[in-house]
Formats: structure tokens, C-alpha cells, sequence
């Protein structure tokens, strides 16, 4: 039976105009002076949002100074919706077969070097536990396509196996999942099995690059793929994630391919997509063109992106993975990153070591879970295992509706404190577990008395023995 959403739509599609994008980015071009930069800056703090050819002018700025205003602006936003919090996961690849021919992927049809495998039920298990005793709360579930209702089967079957894994250390308490399109009826199947995020990537907005890059495989399909985001969200998948894979096309025209496609999603459901991923291209073993991506994106565009996307649509999430170096993930992330992962590994077995296979691609970020969350909490961020909002069932139109005024922050404060605390005391060396307490009794200091009463009161709880505990 069909599931219901307050905002089930009549089927549209997203009919991407490129030359709208292109002619903006040409508007764009006009060099912006002081007062104009002001005003855009202006509107961005007043957490509104930008549209697009605001976007497109920021992205346009090449003079240091006004690039740093941005940086400034997009550091007030960050702060302002999400303080101190980053919110922490781990991939978890459970199978590396693919029927697609995506010339980028380490995981393509084609690629005869790379040894094939599909975790079984127990090697998922063990992974799992391997995560959880890093201190893991939160996965995001990862596989190559399967065509048909087998790979669904398989997916869900590792879904309901993650979440049943209950240890002396805790348990996964949220599994996104980035896998491949599904039908309608397929989305309404796996939204029953209680995933958080739905995420898919575009790759790339711009369509010829597309036919090139995708050879074979229903990915080959553009419409199709950007047809997705839009089935998961009439299926009843409130929070899906969109993403574009940097390095493919000229990356000013891919971030304004992304916000179309969240306006779109905007006008459509009333609400737009719940996270944002900017991964660039990295080197994969059987991959060429990872080798030589044909449109890179410096350090310096990254920042600059990462900041203008922040401004732009300030309250959706901004995931940062472990493609990116140790420093370039540091930079962005009070630029406008609000999740990361860490400690992770991308090929099936990757935590356990019970397989040989190469990774998908290679990762800029060799640290281990408690090495990362040393870091943050050195550089002054409050490391969140949190997964309140999903348990409570504020998702979607919910969460949006509480994230706007602001109030959200009031939930997501004290939950970060509680589960960082829970992560303290059952997983870090003494030497973090010093450096974390100090940084819960800073962020504390700094709330408003409501949330810090809160705050106070579920850290006495984990305190006591208790888990799990949230508001
Ligand atoms: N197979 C599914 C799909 O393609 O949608 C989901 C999993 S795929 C492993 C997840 C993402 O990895 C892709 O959407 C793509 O953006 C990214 N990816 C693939 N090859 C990559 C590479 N060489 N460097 C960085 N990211 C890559
Ligand atoms: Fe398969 Fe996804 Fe890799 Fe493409 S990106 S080859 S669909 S795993």
C-alpha cells in the first residue's frame, strides 16, 4: 500500500534548462562592487537564502579580500544554525558489484582487475560491530547497483541486520543509505524498514558530460537519475540528500545545476533536500579518468563553494567525506560543513579486513574515528552522534519547520552534548575524554538557560548509566 505524505504531488519532472544556467553565470559575470557585494552578504545573514544569480556572483568573485568576506559570512551563518555541533558517521560498503559502466568508478561493470564482493549477513554483522566499537552511532549504507528487486532484497536484508546488531557498546542508531534509484514501490518498501537519508548524486548536471561519463547501465539514464530524488519524496522518503561529483564539468554550472534542482524540489514538496554533498573526483584503481578528472576543482574553488553553498541554502546539511585531505576538511568545515565522516573505509570488509577488495577510491583522510574527534574538539567543534530528530520522527517538513526560526537548535544542542558524552565515557582514551569534558562545559557555557538545563540533564543521565537519551 502506497505510503502517505502530507506533500504527495501530482508526477512532474524536472525539465533541466541548461542555457537558464548558463545565461546566469554569464550575468554573473559583471565584476561586484563593495556595496553590491554588501547587499548580497547582507541578505545572506539574515538566513534567507540566496537565489540563483546571487549564487552565481559570489561563485564569480575572485578578488582575495571580497572572497574572504564571503568566508566571513558564510562563518556567522554556519555558526548561527548549527553552532559548534558536527555531526559524525561512517560508511559501511556492503557490496562492490555494479551492473553501471560509470567511467569514473572503481566499482564499474568493466573493471576486470577488481575483485568482486557481497557481504553475507555475518560479514555484516561483524562490520557492524567493528563501527560500533569505534563508537559509531550513525552509517550510511553503500552498494554498487543490483538491477532489479534482488539488490533491493539484499539491501534491506542488511538494513534489518545492521539495526539488530545490540552490543555491551551500544548499537547503530541510524542508516542512511546511498544506493541506487528505485521505483516508487521500491522507495515505499525501504522507507519501511526505517532508513534515515536517502542520498543520490547527479554527478553531474550537465547532460552531454553525463552520456559521456555513464556508458552503460540504467545509470546511463540522465532523466532518470534526476527523476530520483523527486520518486523517493512522493514515495513518502522525507529526507533525501542530492549531490554533484566535482571534477566531471565546470563547477560553477554544477552548482547552480544543484539549486535548480533543490528549487525544484522546494516548489514541488515544500521542502527542499536534506543534505548536500560536493564530493570531488578522487583516484580509483581501474578508473582512467579519475586519473585526469576533466574539469578539476582547486582548494581554493572548493573553499569558495563550499562557503557560497552554505550561504545560499542555510539550512541544508553539508556532508563532507573522507575523500578530502585532514586540512582541507578542517577549512570547510567552519565554512559551512555540518556532517562528516570519519575513520571510514570503502570496500566490503573494509573494518574487519575479511576481504580483499580495493576500495572505491582512495581517501585524503587516514585518521581513525577518536583521531577526528580529538581534532574537532581541539579546533573547538562539539562532535554529535545524534540521531534524535529521526527517532522522534522530525523529519521532512517537521524538521524544516523547526530548523527555520531556529528552534531546532534547541534539540540539537543538548542531544550532540549527550551523545559526545556517551562517546567520551565509553570509547576515548583519558587524555580525550579530559579534552571532550572541557569542550562539553565551553559549549555549555555558551547556551541560553532552557537548552542548557536540558543539555545538563541528559549528560546527568549518560552520567548515571543511562543511553540513548534525547529531547
Ligand atoms: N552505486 C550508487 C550510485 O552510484 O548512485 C551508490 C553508491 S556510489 C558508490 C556513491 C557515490 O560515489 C557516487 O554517487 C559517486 O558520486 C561517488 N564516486 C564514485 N567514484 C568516485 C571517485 N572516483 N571519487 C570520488 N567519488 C566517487
Ligand atoms: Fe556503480 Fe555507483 Fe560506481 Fe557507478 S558510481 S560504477 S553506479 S558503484
Amino acid at each position: 500500500m502506497a505510503v502517505q505524505t502530507p506533500h504527495r504531488p501530482q508526477s512532474r519532472h524536472l525539465h533541466l534548462d541548461e542555457s537558464a544556467i548558463w545565461q546566469r553565470l554569464e550575468q554573473a559575470r559583471r565584476p561586484l562592487d563593495e556595496k553590491q557585494l554588501l547587499e548580497i552578504l547582507a541578505k545572506a545573514e539574515s538566513l534567507e537564502g540566496l537565489d540563483r544569480l546571487e549564487t552565481a556572483r559570489l561563485l564569480n568573485l575572485t578578488d582575495p579580500e571580497q572572497v574572504q568576506q564571503v568566508f566571513a559570512s558564510a562563518r556567522k551563518v554556519k555558526n548561527r544554525i548549527y553552532g559548534r555541533r558536527l555531526v559524525v558517521f561512517a560508511p559501511l560498503y556492503i557490496s562492490n558489484h555494479c551492473s553501471n559502466e560509470c567511467t569514473y568508478c572503481g566499482f564499474r561493470r568493466g573493471n576486470q582487475e577488481l575483485h568482486r564482493t557481497t557481504l553475507n549477513v555475518e560479514q555484516i554483522k561483524q562490520e557492524t560491530t567493528a563501527l560500533i566499537a569505534q563508537g559509531h552511532k550513525r552509517l550510511l549504507l553503500v552498494a554498487g547497483e543490483s538491477e532489479g528487486d534482488q539488490g533491493l532484497d539484499n539491501i534491506i536484508q542488511a538494513i534489518d541486520n545492521i539495526y539488530a546488531v545490540k552490543t555491551s557498546k551500544g548499537e547503530i542508531r541510524r542508516i542512511n543509505v546511498n544506493i541506487s534509484p528505485l521505483l516508487p514501490a521500491q522507495f515505499e518498501r525501504l522507507k519501511l524498514h526505517h532508513i534515515g537519508t536517502y542520498q543520490i548524486f547527479q554527478e553531474t548536471y550537465h547532460q552531454e558530460t553525463y552520456q559521456k561519463v555513464h556508458l552503460g547501465g540504467l545509470k546511463a539514464d540522465f532523466q532518470w537519475r534526476l527523476d530520483t530524488p523527486e520518486r523517493a519524496m512522493a514515495a513518502g522518503i522525507e529526507d533525501v540528500g542530492i549531490g554533484v561529483l566535482l571534477g566531471l564539468f565546470d563547477w560553477k554550472f554544477e552548482v547552480l545545476g544543484l539549486l535548480t534542482h533543490i528549487a525544484y524540489l522546494e516548489r514541488t514538496f515544500g521542502i527542499g533536500p536534506h543534505t548536500i554533498s560536493v564530493p570531488r573526483l578522487e583516484r580509483a584503481a581501474g578508473s582512467r579518468l579519475s586519473k585526469a578528472p576533466p574539469a578539476p576543482v582547486t582548494d581554493d574553488q572548493f573553499r569558495l563553494l563550499v562557503a557560497v553553498l552554505r550561504l545560499a541554502v542555510p539550512y541544508t546539511g553539508i556532508i563532507m567525506s573522507t575523500r578530502e585531505t585532514a586540512d582541507i576538511r578542517t577549512e570547510t568545515f567552519a565554512l559551512g560543513v555540518s556532517q562528516i565522516s570519519a575513520g571510514s573505509r570503502t570496500n566490503p570488509g573494509g573494518y574487519t579486513h575479511k576481504t580483499s577488495s580495493a576500495p572505491q577510491f582512495s581517501l585524503g583522510d587516514h585518521r581513525s574515528l577518536e583521531e577526528v574527534v580529538l581534532d574537532l574538539v581541539n579546533h573547538g567543534y562539539l562532535p554529535s552522534f545524534c540521531t534524535g530528530c529521526y527517532r522522534l520522527g522530525r523529519t521532512g517538513t517537521d524538521f524544516m519547520g523547526m530548523a527555520r526560526p531556529g528552534a531546532i537548535r534547541n534539540h540539537c544542542d543538548p542531544n550532540g552534548i549527550a551523545t559526545f558524552m556517551e562517546y567520551l565515557l565509553d570509547f576515548a582514551a583519558p587524555e580525550t575524554q579530559r579534552l571532550g569534558r572541557a569542550c562539553i562545559e565551553n559549549v555549555l557555557e555558551e547556551m541560553a538557560p532552557g537548552p542548557r538545563a536540558a543539555a545538563t540533564s541528559l549528560v546527568q543521565q549518560v552520567i548515571a548509566g543511562r543511553r540513548d537519551v534525547y529531547c
